[in-house]
């Protein structure tokens, strides 16, 4: 059966980012870690054909720097890439084991990879002073102004998303997919969603897009695998995916249910049972945050891009 997209927005009630972002509830007064109107992605990968528009529109709106490469140059889709802190997404293509890239490229799929929003992330969990945090809407948000380097987000997070700025000698920052929340705010999409000629992303309610996602699943026998993931893979994900290829064999790792704060809490243990050295660690990268962030407010007329 052929799907009616018209019905598939009427399903989730919405096309637009505007009324949605202001109706996720506080988290804390639900007592949960996020708001059930928390909003969403879903990205359908049986639709992405891998033109990479996805992550132009993303490098502009984010004002990442200009890649080696340009965004018309398909030839990057010969080796699997990772976000990194000048991508923050990545299209990769997989095809069957016994392909060529000279084969028939109509077998292959195309996977769009950013941070995952996790429900409870491992990022924000591990970050001991609250520059990483999950905000009620959905987004997990950093905050430079917070960071002291330590880097135990990139340690924590399962999906290997957060990326140093190691080539920044003066202020190096923790760089990832912001789920474009500044426009997020002001009723705008995601730019990668917006842009998409497949419309293989569907930005919505996270509750929204599940029930969408399984519409799709049991409307379409035999289309997609009988797995829409991330809604259960780390206690859940923002960003969620459907398939018709194992999800391991397309760059999705194989992970359980439970979210992971085992490794966040080892990190924690071991901080705190060797006290002494991160007090004297965090003092000496304070006083270099503290060195940086007054050099880089001397140069405030220099853009650092971004949403800001
Ligand atoms: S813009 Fe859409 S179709 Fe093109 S690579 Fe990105 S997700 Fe795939
Ligand atoms: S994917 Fe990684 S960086 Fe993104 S929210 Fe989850 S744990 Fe954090
Ligand atoms: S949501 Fe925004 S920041 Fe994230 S990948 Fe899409 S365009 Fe880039």
């Amino acid at each position: 059966m052929k799907i009616d997209r018209r019905y598939f927005l009427e399903l989730l009630g919405v096309a637009a980012g505007a009324a949605l972002i202001g109706t996720a509830d506080g988290a804390e007064a639900s007592g949960l870690p996020v708001s059930p109107g928390a909003v969403g992605c879903l990205v359908d990968t049986t639709l992405c054909v891998g033109c990479r528009k996805c992550e132009q529109a993303c490098n502009e709106r984010q004002s990442l720097p200009e890649p080696e490469k340009s965004f018309d140059d398909l030839s990057v889709l010969e080796s699997v890439r990772r976000p990194d802190d000048k991508s923050y997404t990545v299209v990769n293509r997989y095809q069957p084991l016994h392909m060529t890239s000279t084969d028939n490229l109509e077998s292959s799929t195309y996977v769009k990879f950013q941070c995952m929003h996790c429900i409870n992330p491992a990022c924000v969990s591990a970050c001991l002073v609250g520059a990483l945090a999950k905000q009620p809407e959905g987004p997990v948000i950093y905050d430079a102004s917070k960071c002291i380097g330590c880097r135990y987000c990139m340690v924590a997070c399962p999906f290997q998303i957060p990326a140093f700025e190691f080539h920044s000698a003066l202020a190096p920052e923790i760089k990832k997919c912001t789920f474009c929340f500044t426009y997020l705010k002001k009723g705008e999409l995601p730019a990668c969603a917006q842009v998409c000629p497949m419309q293989v992303m569907t930005f919505g309610k996270r509750v929204d897009l599940l029930k969408a996602a399984r519409w799709k699943i049991e409307t379409n026998p035999g289309k997609y695998l009988d797995h829409i993931y991330g809604e259960h893979e780390v206690g859940g994900t923002s960003w969620v995916y459907l398939a018709n290829r194992p999800f391991e064999k397309i760059g999705l790792p194989s992970l359980t249910a439970a979210a992971p704060p085992q490794l966040t809490e080892t990190i924690q243990k071991a901080t705190f049972q060797f006290f002494a050295v991160p007090l004297g660690l965090f003092g000496l990268l304070g006083a270099v945050m503290w060195a940086t962030s007054r050099k880089k407010e001397s140069d405030s007329d220099h853009d650092a891009g971004g949403e800001e």
